[in-house]
């Protein structure tokens, strides 16, 4: 059976990062591709599909996106060039953002679906690429954030995670996701990013939560404040400054991606089990 994901950059590494909201996947995604671009000089690509438009904003520092559904909502599809909606920024990383539906109507991943097709339409997406970011919000429970692995966007996915409980209980749903579409569009699970918390017995946790899911962890990514210093300069840390430790995490994390060959159908846990495992570690709703 075709699904869109085809049809997207077949050639490059397509990966997805899910996680509930505010747990760091736009800083990931970022970071991440700014490192692959900036130390390895691999050509990247940021597709934002978080309603909330913010995927690509260090890259492009600050300039705010049009984004794919807002041009369409508010000029009529005849206004959607690919000037407009993709944007180049540090180190020729190309950013995309689908946008949203307005607050309260439509579905955001349907809206995705949208800005995704469009993409294909324009030719947006380059045979050349090395890399193709997917960031989407995964932590509702609704058939829209099932989307882009229903249609297979993105073969790998990768769940931002920490030791906390929604963040467990949103990364065993997203596990969930993955598993119900692994068959109809070939979607695995590359492994869980545990974006630190530093709180007690993390990094035991997501260990043994991934051991459960049938996945690793591929990487612990320390909280560092040079995040929000960076921010605050409008940049992702590896253009901050690509020498300091945390760019140092972007790197290391970008190449353990690349070189990722552990793509598996994860086994989600049972409520009691995750339960269980939340209270081992001492977390209570
Ligand atoms: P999401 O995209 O999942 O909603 P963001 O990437 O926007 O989350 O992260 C929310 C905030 O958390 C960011 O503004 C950033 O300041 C902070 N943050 C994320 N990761 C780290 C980290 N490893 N160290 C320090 N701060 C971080
Ligand atoms: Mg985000």
């Amino acid at each position: 059976m075709g699904y869109l994901g085809e049809e997207v950059a077949p050639d490059a590494k397509k990966v997805a990062m899910y996680g509930k909201g505010g747990i760091g996947k736009s800083t990931t995604c970022q970071n991440t591709a700014a490192a692959l671009a900036y130390f390895y000089n691999k050509k990247c690509m940021i597709h934002g599909c978080d309603p909330k438009a913010d995927t690509t904003r260090m890259i492009l520092h600050g300039k705010p996106q049009d984004t794919v559904m807002d041009l369409i909502r508010e000029e009529g599809e005849e206004a959607l060039t690919l000037d407009r909606v993709r944007k180049v920024g540090f180190e020729g990383i190309l950013c995309v953002e689908s946008g949203g539906p307005e607050p309260g109507v439509g579905c955001a991943g349907r809206g995705v679906i949208t800005a995704v097709q469009k993409m294909l339409e324009l030719g947006g997406y380059p045979d050349d690429l090395d890399f193709l970011f997917f960031d989407v919000l995964g932590d509702v429970v609704c058939g829209g954030f099932g989307m882009p692995l229903r249609e297979g966007l993105a073969k790998e996915v990768y769940i931002v995670s920490s030791g906390e409980m929604m963040a467990v209980y949103a990364a065993n749903n997203i596990s969930k996701g993955v598993r119900r579409y692994a068959e109809r569009s070939g979607v695995r699970l590359g492994g869980i990013i545990c974006n630190s918390r530093n709180v007690d017995g993390e990094r035991e946790l997501m260990e043994e939560f991934c051991d459960k899911l049938g996945t690793k962890m591929i990487y612990f990514v320390p909280r560092d404040n040079i995040v929000q210093k960076a921010e605050f300069q409008k940049m992702t840390v590896v253009e901050y400054d690509p020498d300091c430790n945390q760019a140092q995490e972007y790197r290391k994390l970008g190449k353990k991606i690349e070189e990722n060959d552990e793509l598996v159908i994860p086994t989600p846990l049972a409520m009691d089990e995750l339960e269980k495992l939340c209270e081992k570690y001492g977390l209570y709703g």
